[in-house]
């Protein structure tokens, strides 16, 4: 049997079938490829201004690092642009030292700066003392992710301000995308659902704009880019993982993929048709300020002083 060659150079072996387009893909060609959807991704969007100051999010895991990688690689065409790499620690013991230390080791390699923000020095709380403190309450209807996500939001946006960043890139791939844009329908989440953009909207002045420069990418390419590029990442998963509708979602779409290939796609073009009906609908609710933390925040209490309050 013939190895099939790569259909972009027709030179290379190729390793890897994209079935959404059908090209079947070398290794160089693979990662030039993703590159290339990086850079298109931005144009696209409109998502960086020639001067910008941008922080990444990072986590330590592979899409972000792979991320921080391409972004470094696109420094190039924007020479004006700075980065600088942003880790929020949430305090999960046995977890996320790893994380901080091969986020701190790549952003060396890199030389691009490194700026970590806790949940203990913004909160007075590590993740682990809150769960601790919420389930000896006998608060259990929010699971760990509920309250992660919620405070993590939050503590990039501070960590970006504090760096004084223009933005924020957070590495939320295809998936996550995809994802999030079924789990705000299946809770009838309309203002969420309208929210949810590759750049998000300047909102509050306290709102450092967001830019997702992999939402186009799928989950199963961000991490064969890392492979391919033998980028170290931490792939140990977070004791608390798992939020229940997250991953029934998660399931499904990866199973609608698998017999309908370029679902995930289809499903965010969808919305992009349909946001400027949505965003009627979520116009009408108003942001505002925190009255207790004086973050932006869509009711008089944003929903982290909210949680704190219950717990405390
Ligand atoms: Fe936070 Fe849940 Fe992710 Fe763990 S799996 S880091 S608790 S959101
Ligand atoms: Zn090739
Ligand atoms: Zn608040």
């Amino acid at each position: 049997m013939n190895t099939p060659v790569c259909s972009a150079c027709k030179t290379r072996e190729a390793f890897f079938h994209r079935r959404y387009s059908g090209e079947t893909l070398c290794r160089k060609c693979f990662t030039q490829s993703i590159e290339d959807k990086v850079r298109a991704t931005i144009t696209r969007y409109r998502m960086l201004s020639f001067n910008d100051h941008l922080a990444v999010a990072v986590s330590g895991g592979k899409d972000s690092l792979s991320l921080l990688c391409i972004l470094a690689k696109l420094k190039r065409f924007r020479p004006k642009t700075t980065l600088i790499a942003v880790t929020v620690d949430e305090g999960i013991a046995g977890y996320r030292n790893e994380a901080l230390e091969i986020a701190a080791e790549k952003c060396e390699k890199l030389e691009i700066p490194h700026h970590i923000v806790s949940f203990k020095d913004l909160y007075g709380f590590t993740l682990d003392e809150l769960i601790l403190k919420a389930r000896s309450k006998g608060l259990t209807e929010l699971t760990a992710c509920a309250y992660c996500g919620v405070l993590r939001r939050k503590a990039i946006n501070i960590g970006a301000r504090q760096v004084h960043a223009s933005k924020v890139a957070t590495a939320h791939t295809l998936d996550d995308e995809a994802q999030t844009i079924l789990m705000n329908i299946l809770r009838g989440d309309v203002v969420r659902l309208a929210k949810e953009k590759p750049v998000t909207s300047q909102v509050h002045p306290l709102l450092v704009q967001k830019i997702k420069p992999f939402c186009e990418i799928p989950e199963k390419e961000s991490a064969l880019y890392a492979y391919v590029k033998k980028i170290r990442f931490q792939d140990t998963p977070c004791p608390y993982a798992g939020e229940a509708l997250r991953n029934d979602v998660r399931w499904m779409l990866n199973r609608m993929e698998a017999k309908h290939a370029g679902t995930k796609f289809t499903l965010m073009k969808a919305l992009e048709r349909l946001r400027p009906a949505i965003e009627e609908t979520a116009r009408r609710e108003e942001f505002r300020t925190c009255v207790e933390c004086g973050e932006p925040s869509a009711a008089q209490l944003c929903k982290t002083c909210e949680m704190l309050r219950r717990i405390s």
